[in-house]
């Protein structure tokens, strides 16, 4: 059984390594947190989240219901058009233990370029919601948070209220 890292917890913060192998227990997990993110009502889930400090994640774009498993994800190109759109976290909850949202501006558009499931080579433009979350995720292989973005006032108010959701 998985478990779910939630913020303050310092495995969220960690540079992870690349992964070399796709093992079947790596694959076991992608599996087990695609299940996760589902159950979670999420659209995607990087490895530390679920305290695994390599460089995979899961993600499904929503309008399609695509669900891609990324293996070494990285994004090789990001467009000088931004967009606001609002995000949450699986890893910050507020005190109902549901994520908390706040808008965060970033690239409209990104090249991604991981290896499948099957060790395959892969590589896609992605903009809009897709671009989005690829986005967040590979984020968190570096130790990023989306509220990493957010301005000191609007980031204090939002740390408030998950703050004491996890009191
Ligand atoms: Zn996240």
């Amino acid at each position: 059984m998985l478990q779910m890292k939630l913020c303050g917890d310092l495995i969220l913060r960690e540079k992870c390594s690349p992964v070399s192998d796709i093992t079947p227990a790596i694959l076991n997990t992608m599996d087990e947190m695609v299940k996760m993110m589902h159950e979670q009502n999420g659209v995607g889930l990087a490895a530390p989240q679920v305290g695994i400090t390599q460089r995979f994640l899961v993600m499904m774009d929503p309008e399609t219901n695509v669900v891609y498993r990324m293996i070494n994800p990285e994004i090789v190109f990001k467009s000088d058009e931004t967009c606001v759109m609002e995000e949450g976290c699986l890893s910050v909850l507020g005190p109902d233990g549901l994520p908390v949202y706040s808008n965060v501006r970033r690239p409209e558009s990104v090249d991604v370029k991981w290896t499948d499931e099957n060790g395959k080579e892969m590589s896609a433009r992605m903009s809009g919601v897709p671009a989005r979350i690829v986005q967040h995720e590979t984020d968190h292989l570096d130790g990023v948070l989306f509220i990493d973005y957010l301005s000191g006032v609007k980031r204090e108010m939002l740390m408030r209220k998950v703050n004491r959701g996890h009191k």
